[in-house]
């Protein structure tokens, strides 16, 4: 393209797209091959394949930097963690991902690192942490408690130090959060999220200004195997191209349904960022009936997982691995794009059904949380 569009709404449909060609396809086809013709850059599925070119060309532009992709957002994160030498101290969100945690959990318990928790809405205690830490590992919002971090000052304090910092912006996506704008050294993403954004594909991504620790990134990925399936790519990046829209219709029905849940009395710890499309609540009555009211539902999807164009919840403890900080009765409720007075009328259904005539614990209802850190 001639003309480099600046708006991110754009670049989401346009980026990412093979040369104009007479006759060519508009979309980088699938390809279906292990074994490539000599005297190209691959050879080898392993070592390329140009349909996560063309969807690593379309997340480097929104997210402003080089993207390297993956398998799923878990090798992409552990890709990233292989990147510090053996022994560095890592300071990450103590309500990160769980599968963030068990890796890094795993890793410090084989002396691969040094880890130090924080609470990363806790500006000063994270940057404290980090005066003698390689990295910083920000998830931002975290799931599924949706802490915030302010990133930007985060970074521009840990710079002094040497310290890297990454940010899972699986939540935030690069059109409501760009971390390398906000000084940030690397984000990480579940592109099986909203990226992709409709629960069939699992993908990962990393962005970095880094060329660098980019090239070694893709060694990683060749070495490892973590590669992408050249059908993931391909569904990957056809989801990115609606992603504004989905993102807006979602955000929009999520600022709606969170306002409501304020307004019962039968949850409590209503938390929604102001942005996004992730909600987490507390049902007062219990896990046993927050247990009962995410399996009844009809319209909401009962299932984990989030950033689909279909609205899911579940309880979140139901997952043994699931840690203990997360309440044993909170919901998490990702937001799609149906007709909101249908996602709530089933909502409210399954609630009033189990915890009718509840009333609040004393003092447990709270505004959501509002954070500064988002762009
Ligand atoms: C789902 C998720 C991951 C892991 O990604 P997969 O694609 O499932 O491997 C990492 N971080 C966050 C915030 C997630 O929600």
């Amino acid at each position: 393209m001639s003309v480099r569009p600046t708006s991110l709404e754009t670049l989401a449909v346009a980026a990412g797209r093979p040369p104009r060609t007479p006759g060519g396809p508009l979309n980088t086809p699938i390809t279906l091959a292990t074994a490539l013709v000599p005297g190209g850059d691959s050879e080898y599925a392993r070592h390329g394949n140009p349909g996560w070119e063309a969807f690593e060309e379309a997340v480097g532009a929104l997210e402003g930097g080089h993207a390297v992709s993956f398998g799923s957002g878990m090798a992409a994160t552990v890709s990233v963690l292989e990147l510090l030498p053996v022994g560095a101290k890592v300071v990450a969100a103590d309500g990160s991902y769980y599968g963030t945690t068990v890796e890094l959990d795993r890793r410090a318990r084989r002396g691969l690192l040094e880890l130090e928790l924080v609470d990363v809405t806790d500006t000063e205690a994270v940057i404290a942490a980090s005066a003698d830490a390689a990295m910083v590992w920000l998830e931002s919002p975290t799931n599924p408690e949706l802490d915030v971090a302010d990133i930007r000052a985060i970074s521009a304090a840990v710079t002094a130090f040497g310290t890297a910092v990454v940010v899972d912006n699986t939540l935030a996506t690069p059109l409501r959060q760009r971390p390398l704008d906000l000084g940030a050294d690397f984000v990480v993403h579940s592109a099986s999220k909203l990226l992709a954004g409709h629960s069939d594909v699992l993908m990962g991504v990393v962005v970095t200004h880094d060329e660098r620790a980019a090239r070694a990134l893709r060694t990683r990925r060749t070495s490892l195997g973590s590669v992408p399936g050249s059908l993931e790519s391909y569904l990957a990046l056809r989801g990115l191209r609606t992603l504004h829209v989905r993102l807006d219709r979602a955000e929009q029905n999520a600022t709606e349904i969170a306002a409501r849940l304020l307004d019962r009395t039968d949850v409590a710890g209503v938390r929604y960022p102001g942005f996004g499309t992730m909600i987490a609540f507390e049902v007062i009555a219990g896990s046993e009936a927050a247990q009962q009211a995410t399996e009844s539902s009809e319209v909401v999807v009962h299932a984990t997982s989030l950033g689909g164009v279909e609205t899911s919840w579940e309880r979140r403890r139901r997952h043994p691995g699931e840690p203990e900080n997360v309440p044993e009765a909170l919901v998490r409720l990702s937001v799609g794009i149906e007709n909101v007075e249908d996602v709530w009328d089933d909502i409210a259904r399954c609630l009033d059904a189990v915890v009718g005539g509840a009333t609040p614990a004393g003092g447990a209802r709270r505004e959501p949380q509002r954070t500064s850190g988002w762009v």
